[in-house]
């Protein structure tokens, strides 16, 4: 049913809603701004969303047929992905920090990277060399918001490197305090049979070692307070039958996040996880779904659509902020409605 004012009902789910939308202080004012005046806007109506329903805000299946070389760009999808390019607002919840997130140039890492450079964060991020292009877009946001971006291309499969893209991070802004270990290989087979070893050792290293390499070299130098988050996935729970080895890489990521947890908690350390379903990224046109699956990416979730990585920013903000202090060891499900964690 269409209503022109919003309903007692309406209200509390924008309210519900606005509590995890991007500039969540903004906001969380919308709401009762509409209940005293439905048809003005707020004065602060330009930090908060319109309230629409969920489910038509961004595109739905079917997807163009489409597939890129591995590492594919995000500018070459079809749509391209909505990493809140226009959209996040920040209100200073990371005045200050200084963050290092690995895969920063698409999908769920861009994300995170332009909604903590708005939030008041200086951010370096990692990517591929093949990937210049997207990390570049990325970096002029990070200008554009008055925040220092710092990029350092590179192959996370080297322990090595690891350590350098640590340090090199570590220099050039002037500390660390938010370590985003994301980036991931998601290569998808139909059968056991078709997994090579060379498969298995790529989704392994970058997904498992990296981690682990990345964690190693930064924990020293990260002070009280910090944050370490880790991208996981809905397939470290509820495997697909096509991507065995990289749903065991994210079981990996979950128990990491659950046990560092608790040995960091005396440094003062906060590791959480954010375990994403269906988001319509770069790694999923680069092999990471079979023809029909991409075709149908989201379908079967709740939602009848894949998220947009702009739909995550807000939950890597929320786990980064030291408002959350009393989070760690916990795993942020957002599943479209699936049920899952
Ligand atoms: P994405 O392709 O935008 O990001 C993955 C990034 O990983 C790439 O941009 C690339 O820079 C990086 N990467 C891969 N191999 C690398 C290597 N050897 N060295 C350095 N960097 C490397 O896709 P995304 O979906 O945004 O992926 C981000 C995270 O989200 C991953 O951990 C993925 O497992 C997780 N995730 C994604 C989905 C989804 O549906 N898209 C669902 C659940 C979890
Ligand atoms: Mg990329």
């Amino acid at each position: 049913m269409t209503q022109d004012v919003p309903s007692r009902r309406d209200l509390v789910r924008g309210l519900a809603a606005g509590s995890l939308a991007a500039g969540t202080l903004a906001t969380a004012a919308a709401p009762a701004a509409a209940q005293q005046a439905p048809q003005q806007p707020a004065p602060d109506a330009g930090a908060a969303p319109a309230l629409s329903n969920p489910r038509d805000r961004f595109p739905k299946p079917p997807f163009p047929n489409q597939s890129q070389p591995w590492p594919a760009l995000q500018s070459r999808m079809t749509p391209v992905p909505d990493c809140g390019e226009t959209s996040y607002k920040g209100s200073g919840r990371l005045a200050g920090r200084r963050a290092l997130i690995t895969g920063g140039d698409s999908g769920i890492g861009r994300a995170a990277a332009i909604a903590y450079a708005r939030e008041g964060a200086d951010v370096a991020i990692n990517y591929l060399p093949a990937e210049q292009p997207d990390a570049e877009d990325v970096a002029k946001l990070i200008r554009e918001a008055g925040r220092k971006a710092v990029l350092i291309p590179g192959d996370l499969r080297e322990e090595a490197f690891c350590a350098r893209l640590v340090e090199e991070a570590r220099q050039q802004l002037g500390g660390l305090d938010i370590l985003v270990s994301n980036a991931a290989y998601q290569h998808a087979q139909q059968n056991l049979a078709d997994i090579s070893t060379e498969q298995l050792d790529q989704t392994l290293k970058t997904n498992v070692y990296a981690m682990f390499w990345i964690t190693k070299a930064a924990l020293p130098h990260l002070p009280e307070g910090s944050a370490i988050i880790v991208t996981s996935s809905i397939n470290a729970d509820r495997p697909s039958q096509y991507i065995l080895d990289y749903a065991c890489t994210k079981a990996a990521n979950e128990a990491f996040v659950r046990g560092l947890a608790k040995q960091v908690v005396e440094k003062g350390i906060r590791v959480n996880g954010v375990a994403p379903g269906p988001f319509w990224t770069p790694l999923q046109v680069a092999g990471g779904q079979t023809e029909q699956g991409l075709k149908q990416f989201g379908s079967t979730t709740p939602m009848g659509r894949p998220g947009q990585p702009v739909e995550l920013a807000s939950v890597y903000v929320e786990l980064a902020a030291a408002s959350s202090s009393y989070t760690t060891g916990q795993i942020y499900g957002q599943t479209g409605g699936v049920g899952w964690p």
